[in-house]
């Protein structure tokens, strides 16, 4: 089986398309695995919703996700987020709050764990050093766990008789091997990536083989932007598509 494994959408329906046109292009997928935030911060939340529900899918909640809907509140959330969410929520049917609101905030399958921000806090902890990812280990039981929120590509491997974490940045066409090493995966963010590339980013996942690759892909960022900007959402969030932050 083939998966693609993707998370935070955030709204870009632009990016999303792009990345199931080139998962398909490259061999298609069976499934697609979801880390949650759908929605929030971009110009196209039902389209998104309706795009990845087109699928079969796996999905998890994300933090804006739940905003969004006034499951979780916004306290947290800086001023531009929050605008947005406030912005998402008013597009949304009564489909897609219902969608939002039963998506699950952990899902095991097969070897993995899904969570949107980490195993131990599924909602709102971000995965971005090797001291909270050697924590976190203690927070699942299948041998890998693949999270999302930071939208930052990247891996945390965990070495069990060392009891030592290390970190592996993953570019565009990394491919490596699942082993018995037990491993945090984050396939980057599809809608906003923060790693400095503004390329869309996402996994795929070969069961059969065994393996996983990263890729990243062009999207018409100008027309996130434009559409972006006719809604009059908030400017830091239009420019920072352009540079991936
Ligand atoms: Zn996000």
């Amino acid at each position: 089986m083939l998966y693609a494994i993707l998370g935070d959408i955030h709204s870009n329906l632009e990016a999303f398309r792009a990345v199931i046109t080139d998962a398909e292009a490259m061999g298609g997928f069976d499934q697609i695995w979801c880390l949650g935030d759908i929605v929030g911060y971009g110009p196209d939340p039902c389209a998104c919703i309706e795009l990845l529900r087109r699928h079969d899918h796996i999905c998890v909640a994300g933090n804006h996700d739940w905003a969004s809907i006034e499951r979780v509140d916004v306290s947290e959330f800086n001023l531009a987020a929050a605008e947005a969410c406030l912005w998402t929520s008013k597009q949304l049917s009564l489909d897609d709050v219902d969608f939002l609101s039963n998506l699950p905030e952990v899902v095991s399958q097969n070897d993995f764990t899904l969570v949107h921000g980490s195993p131990h806090k599924p909602l709102w902890e971000y995965v971005l050093s090797t001291d909270v990812a050697k924590q976190n280990f203690a927070y699942f039981d299948t041998n890998y766990c693949l999270v999302g929120h930071s939208h930052v590509p990247q891996i945390y491997a965990y070495n069990e008789s060392l009891d030592e974490c290390h970190s592996i940045e993953l570019s565009d066409g990394y491919s490596f091997k699942l082993a018995e090493q037990r491993l945090i995966l984050n396939p980057g963010g599809v809608g906003q990536p923060r790693d400095g590339n503004p390329k869309a980013s996402y996994m795929i996942y070969d069961s059969d083989a065994g393996t996983a690759s990263l890729h990243r892909i062009n999207y018409d960022v100008f027309k996130t932007q434009a559409k972006m900007t006719k809604h009059n959402l908030p400017d830091l969030l239009i420019e920072r598509l352009a540079h991936g932050y």
